[in-house]
């Protein structure tokens, strides 16, 4: 832990993040709330830049994700990171507490953003996206969130079998993608086959 906590912390609202460099606290602040109205809260901690999002637990049934991100709160409090971090480790929180991939819906909230490649028929039920884009509040909560941080990056933790595991990434984000590998040893995947979120990089957690 810092030293440096003997005066009351300031702490920030998740959708001001990145601006107070002089605190790095993790806060959790809720940020919207599931169908069956569980909090879906958001840990940050503000650094000198625009912050890095990361999200997890977005399929209740990957919940190696979800203890992913809370270590990695553990460890980014004691480690002090440069730029802001903002983690929501349990974006599903419905499908969490059954250990079920989709929402109270039923919905793949990672299928679920209106990205460009937003697909209204899915391939197999599991994926299935719900009737609109952005139909759940789970997938609004993290939008709104998106464009009130405006983060410099997303990664989103999932955790996927049958070695099909990769650092899977969108948009700018490939460097990214490079630098994980050289961590994790995950291959580097433009596409892994079919629309997702507009998510930086997964990272596989299961062995
Ligand atoms: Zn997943």
């Amino acid at each position: 832990m810092n030293s440096s906590t003997t005066a009351s912390p300031r702490y920030h609202h998740a959708n001001q993040g990145g601006r107070d460099a002089t605190h790095l606290e993790f806060v959790p602040t809720k940020i919207g709330a599931s169908r069956q109205r569980r909090a879906i809260n958001a840990h940050s901690a503000a650094g000198s830049g625009q912050p890095t999002l990361i999200l997890a637990g977005m399929h209740g049934d990957e919940p190696k994700s979800v203890h992913l991100a809370m270590r990695f709160i553990e460890l980014i409090t004691q480690e002090r990171p440069a730029g802001g971090v903002v983690i929501v480790p349990i974006v599903n929180p419905d499908g969490y507490a059954l250990r079920k991939r989709r929402n109270d819906a039923g919905v793949d909230i990672n299928r679920n953003f209106p990205t460009a490649n937003w697909e209204s028929a899915p391939r197999r039920f599991r994926y299935y996206p719900g009737p609109r884009p952005a139909s759940e509040p789970e997938t609004r909560a993290i939008i709104a969130m998106i464009e009130s941080l405006k983060p410099a990056r997303i990664v989103t933790i999932h955790s996927i079998n049958r070695r099909r595991h990769c650092n899977n990434y969108d948009g700018p984000a490939k460097q990214i993608a490079r630098a994980m590998s050289r961590k994790n040893e995950y291959p580097v995947r433009a596409s892994i086959g079919y629309a997702c979120s507009k998510a930086s990089a997964n990272e596989h957690t299961t062995p």
